[in-house]
């Protein structure tokens, strides 16, 4: 069954940075899809900013250069009549005057400001977006990440947004929240009556959350170095793909009925210190080695033999302090160049009490829910079953496998697609509230400041491996091992 799309009201999207790599790779294909499913109404605008002088034309003309590929020409034209250019320099009051009247300033009208820039520039422009006029009823502004790079960097940032919009009008993205099986996660927990009774300490033995990217950092070296994998993907996508797993259920999916439950999870994370950071977390970074197939340079080759400490692996042990989860590891992996691209919770019950099974028929193993965000987003149960046929009681661990693309026979919308319409509707429930991006620094914060108090350089792996070996170590310890469906 495919559902129509919904429909939508009228709006202008201004793309701060619309000439980068984000909005060229992300937005503007997203908004092309949902151009396609007519939630695009003809009176919307798009509206590319950034310093490169430009017009609509030119930008047009860039734009059909970088998406050719993945549309079809004819729709792409069409697509792209609703697309503009303003040239502004975020930093400078010269065009805004142009820009403001170019806006318009009816008050009912949709208008969102995504800052797709470097975060630097979201206090310069929130501030002129407020002293041109551009706020008004119904303007909305998205955050991308990271707000910051600690906490009073992120105080800062939103303090100032905060100046000009209000907490209603703040949408600080997280793509991660807008993938499928993310919600999904929503709606097997919360949605089933088979789950959510076993969903604690009594029945689960551990949580894995693993992010793991093949590619190393490329053209983004820049921006990387300075931030690293803890900063770039634990503090933000893996917090919060970890307080979807660990939430209470909320009363409503309300925006603030389930920010409030996450909020919870993040205050109760148990504090990683220079106490216990030796013990629980471990860093890396690659050296050369060969990913899917061909050789690669190391983190130090790629950024130009710059030195550096910068982690681009990092596995940590989470604990969550409360009834629910007391004693329930939640094991964190995430890194570049890792041996396979996938993004997986796994959720690990625990054995049964006592076996009925003589050994000749197999071990048994720990049931399993895999809920797979990227590639091929879908859920596999793994159970343990007879293997058919005769030969005795022969005992198998078989996934029940379901890929959504195959299931239900259409491709996954990609997660910006659904977010940048929730802009769009005003609906923030997917979206970071500032208390959140705080407690989550406040728990990062301390883990950052041992790793850099205590001297030590992140241990070195193989690009195409699964990281340093102390990773293994780290799970092993506890007698558990990283789930890995390639095995
Ligand atoms: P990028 O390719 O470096 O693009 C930066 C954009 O900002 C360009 O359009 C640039 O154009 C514009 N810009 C720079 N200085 C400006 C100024 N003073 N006034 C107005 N515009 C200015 O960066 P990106 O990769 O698209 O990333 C954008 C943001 O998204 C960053 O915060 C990044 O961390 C975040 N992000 C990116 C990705 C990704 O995959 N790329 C993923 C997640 C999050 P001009 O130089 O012509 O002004």
């Amino acid at each position: 069954m495919t559902a129509s799309p919904q429909t939508v009201e009228p709006f202008d999207l201004v793309i701060f940075g619309g000439t980068g790599d984000l909005a060229a790779r992300k937005l503007l294909p997203a908004l092309f899809h949902r151009f396609l499913d007519g939630q695009l109404p003809p009176s919307s605008r798009i509206v590319g900013v950034a310093r490169e002088a430009l017009d609509d034309a030119g930008y047009r003309a860039q734009l059909r250069e970088a998406l050719i590929a993945i549309c079809d020409a004819r729709q792409l034209d069409e697509f792209l009549q609703q697309v503009f250019y303003r040239p502004l320099d975020a930093r400078k009051d010269e065009g805004w005057d142009d820009f403001a009247a170019f806006i318009g300033a009816e008050p009912e009208h949709v208008r969102v400001f995504y800052l797709s820039t470097s975060p630097e520039l979201f206090v310069d422009i929130c501030k002129r977006l407020g002293h041109y006029g551009l706020n008004r009823g119904k303007s909305r502004v998205v955050l991308e990440k990271p707000i910051g790079r600690d906490l009073d960097s992120a105080n800062r940032i939103n303090d100032a947004v905060g100046q000009v919009f209000d907490e209603t009008q703040t949408f600080r993205i997280d793509h991660y929240l807008g993938k499928e099986t993310v919600q999904n996660l929503l709606v097997l927990r919360f949605g089933n009556a088979l789950f959510e009774p076993l969903w604690n300490s009594a029945h689960i033995d551990h949580v894995q959350i693993t992010v793991a990217e093949t590619l190393g950092v490329g053209h983004r070296g820049a921006y990387y170095d300075r931030a690293g994998a803890l900063r770039d993907m634990v503090q933000n996508h893996m917090l919060q793909l970890l307080c979807m797993v660990a939430m209470e259920p909320p009363s409503s999916l309300a925006p603030d009925a389930v920010r409030d439950e996450k909020l919870k999870v993040l205050h109760s994370l148990k504090p990683i210190d220079a106490s216990n950071a030796g013990q629980l977390t471990v860093r890396g970074q690659y050296r050369a080695g060969v990913a899917e197939g061909a050789s690669v340079p190391g983190y130090i080759e790629e950024l130009g033999n710059a030195k550096s400490d910068t982690e681009t692996f990092v596995a940590l042990k989470a604990e969550i302090g409360n009834w629910r989860w007391a004693g329930v590891p939640f094991y964190l992996r995430t890194g570049k160049r890792l041996a396979h691209r996938v993004s997986e919770i796994a959720v690990t019950f625990k054995p049964v009490p006592h076996s009925i099974f003589d050994a000749a028929s197999g071990s048994l193993a720990q049931n399993r829910l895999v809920l797979r965000l990227q590639p091929d987003e879908g859920v596999k149960l793994w159970l343990t079953i007879k293997h058919p046929g005769p030969g005795g009681l022969r005992l198998r661990h078989v996934p029940l496998d379901m890929s959504f693309a195959e299931a239900f026979g259409v491709s996954q919308p990609d997660a910006y697609e659904r977010l940048l319409l929730d802009v769009v509707r005003g609906n923030p429930t997917l979206f970071m509230r500032r208390d959140e991006v705080e407690a989550a620094w406040r728990w990062a914060g301390p883990i950052l400041a041992a790793w850099s108090d205590g001297g030590e350089a992140p241990r070195p792996y193989a690009a195409g491996s699964w990281g340093p070996s102390a990773s293994v170590a780290l799970i092993e310890r506890d007698g558990r091992t990283w789930h890995d469906d390639n095995e």
